[in-house]
């Protein structure tokens, strides 16, 4: 057990933080702004756990976000990435590596061509520019609700249910780069058709999570991702099936394993960078063959395709065969049921959603959640006891209510029997709130 008292450095150390970076920390979730309280400074991470600066031990229930799909410091991983940097850690110049893990993403994921970047933001700011460049258009059609990384046009959000242009969701971001930008709910099928049927002559691309797991986990609709795929077909626009989370997560084919819709471009990263700051976006080599130096859509960098985080990719995407996923799907489904026991026998209100390995719950809400407006019905107060209770039974949690909880091939019988010890006392700790 870690209650607050134990951890002390922690502590001292995030106020030293506060001091030198805004906020004490380099992404803002990680503040724990929603849950209240002090962050934990995590020192080390093996398998399914996580250790902290006090020297508490955890059960990691965000795995980085989606990236440790192995669990942590997992020894292909490690040994691949050490033999790289003995090798040299960058040289500016193109490596076979990079085309062996393109060649990796290539077969298992609907691309013909992928260029690597080095976050899911790069990727999908710049398949937003290309798929501008493709189509001579400037309107991007998005939902509320999905998150694509913090790129300008894609922080507008809506301000209700109706379609409408969108205003800039922060500051920094101009209205002129929001108004190219309308928002939609999610999971309305008509507002997408009317959008179309208005203004399809100017829309360049819709951009969709393929399965939306950043709002907690809300499934498209049967037939949703089809329909998006065939109103782009019809209008001209191009399809960008954002895979950054559920690539290589969900299936060895990521979501596109599931329901079998193609983006006309799709970005992947996390699980395919391995836990380095690797991701990539792909398509046809028609409209891939666009980017400079093949074409005249710009996009570059120093770093990408970085020896190491090339490595530390493709030796995860090796390791992940069908025994992987099926490890991972048992861990979440044993999760998920025994935390939705544990909240049913403290008589906590609460929806379950699951897709796949991903999975999130909505505490206070009962009806299916299916877009943005619906997943903020939930109580962010009751989450927020439940986390903490959690963290001090030494459970690490994301720390927001808006987030997936996922699990790793790691997460054993015993990190499993660890969850279950410390549900009963969250689950009081939510009714206490909501009763
Ligand atoms: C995480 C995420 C991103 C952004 O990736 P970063 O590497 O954090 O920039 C984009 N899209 C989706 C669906 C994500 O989950």
């Amino acid at each position: 057990m870690a209650g607050e008292g134990q951890r002390t450095r922690s502590a001292e150390l995030f106020r030293r933080a506060l001091e030198v970076i805004p906020g004490g920390v380099n992404s803002p979730v990680r503040a724990f702004g929603s849950v209240g309280g002090t962050p934990v400074l995590m020192a080390s991470g093996n398998g399914a756990y996580l250790t902290d600066v006090d020297g508490n031990s955890y059960v990691d229930l965000v795995c980085s976000w989606g990236p440790m799909i192995l669990g942590h410091a997992h020894p292909a991983v490690v040994r691949a990435v050490q033999q790289a940097a003995a090798r040299g850690t960058s040289f500016g110049t193109a490596t076979a590596a990079e085309a062996e893990l393109a060649a990796e993403i290539t077969s298992r994921a609907p691309v013909q061509m992928v260029r690597l970047v080095n976050s899911g933001t790069e990727a999908t700011m710049t398949a937003l520019r290309l798929a501008r460049g493709y189509t001579g258009r400037r309107v991007v059609l998005k939902f509320a609700g999905c998150y694509h990384g913090h790129v300008d046009a894609l922080l507008a959000a809506a301000g209700s249910g109706v379609a409408t242009f969108g205003l800039p969701d922060s500051p920094g971001v101009t209205g002129a780069v929001a108004a190219d930008t309308m928002v939609l709910p999610y999971n309305d099928g008509e507002a997408v058709r009317q959008a179309f049927a208005a203004t399809g002559d100017q829309i360049a691309c819709v951009i969709t999570e393929a399965c939306p797991a950043n709002m907690g986990v809300v499934p498209p609709a049967a037939g949703f991702n089809e329909l998006l795929a065939a109103l782009c077909a019809e209008h001209g626009a191009l399809l960008i099936m954002d895979e950054v989370l559920t690539g290589f997560r969900v299936t060895q084919a990521g979501w596109y394993g599931r329901e079998g819709v193609a983006g006309d471009l799709m970005t992947f990263g996390k699980v395919m960078g391995g836990g380095l700051p690797a991701a990539a976006f792909g398509g046809r080599a028609e409209i891939m063959s666009r980017l400079a130096p093949a074409g005249p859509v710009y996009q570059a960098g120093t770093l990408s395709g970085n020896p190491l985080a090339t490595a530390a990719g493709l030796a995860t995407l090796r390791e992940c065969d069908r025994e992987v996923y099926a490890r991972v799907d048992r861990a979440a489904a044993a999760v998920a049921k025994l935390a939705a026991d544990a909240l049913t026998s403290a008589g906590v209100p609460f929806r379950l959603q699951e897709a796949g390995s991903l999975f999130s719950f909505f505490l206070g809400v009962q009806d299916p959640v299916r877009d943005f407006g619906a997943a903020r019905a939930q109580s962010s107060a009751a989450y927020a006891a439940f986390f903490h209770a959690m963290l001090d039974h030494g459970v690490y949690l994301p720390p927001s209510p808006y987030e997936a909880w996922f699990v790793s091939a790691a997460h054993d019988d015993e990190a499993i029997s660890k969850i279950a010890d410390a549900l009963p006392a969250a689950a009081g700790a939510a009714a206490g709130v909501l009763g």
